[in-house]
């Protein structure tokens, strides 16, 4: 099996090519995108990140001192901006409580324990954990999502019932632990069930996984 995974990973990287993962300039920006990013599209939080940006609002100093209903107003792109702005605050107050702000200090520690303590954080779960420590600290922690778990069970690895935990359990344990592979293989699941994996009507004519799939062509039962 560790070697099946590997090599959907490399089937997609010899397709996509790498992925240049997360779209950010910075590790914070990475810790804020990743907040915001929950339940919504990318194009949304892009718009919501430019805007602080443009606002000089996007370093740690502002955005902890910044009134939360003030930040609210300016990540609306974002949606459910009240509590993602109260998430962010969250974040913020942890950080500054425990690192005097400072991001590389907090990011010192390994992945799991950094996992663990971004979970003890209100607002930040299982997803928005790992994409931090991923993407933002650089450390081995595989990010699973809707996206990996439709693939995955497709291609008859795991059940569609599984668990995020169980996910990420499974796809850690048959992978190499490096920071590469996880980065790059997230972002290439990402693309395939974009571009191929689609939930309803799955486009498996040049999906680069075809052979290997168990569910190949299946197509939504039409009603009746
Ligand atoms: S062959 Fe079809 S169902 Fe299987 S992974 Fe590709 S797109 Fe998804």
């Amino acid at each position: 099996m560790k070697k099946d995974l590997l090599t959907i990973h490399d089937l997609l990287l010899e397709r996509s090519g790498p992925q240049h993962w997360w779209p950010a300039e910075t590790p914070f920006e990475v810790v804020v995108g990743a907040i915001l990013t929950q339940s919504t599209s990318w194009k949304n939080v892009e718009k919501a990140l430019s805007d602080l940006k443009k606002e000089g609002l996007l370093n740690p100093k502002t955005l902890h001192e910044i009134d939360v209903n003030i930040l609210a107003a300016k990540i609306k792109p974002a949606g459910y901006y009240n509590a993602k702005a109260r998430k962010l605050k969250e974040y913020m107050n942890h950080l500054y409580a425990n690192y005097a702000g400072d991001l590389d200090d907090m990011f010192k520690s390994d992945g799991r324990r950094l996992r663990d303590e971004l979970l003890s954080i209100w607002g930040i779960g299982p997803e928005t954990a790992d994409s931090i420590v991923l993407y933002a600290a650089e450390k081995p922690e595989f990010v699973v999502d809707a996206y990996t778990k439709r693939i995955f069970s497709r291609l008859g690895y795991v059940d569609e019932s599984v668990s995020y935990e169980g996910l990420k359990e499974f796809s850690e344990q048959n992978l190499p632990r490096n920071v590469k592979i996880y980065n790059e293989f997230h972002a290439l699941l990402v693309l395939l069930g974009k571009e191929h994996c689609r939930k309803t009507k799955p486009v498996c004519d040049g999906c680069p996984l075809e052979k290997r799939c168990l569910k190949k062509n299946i197509k939504k039962k039409k009603p009746g």
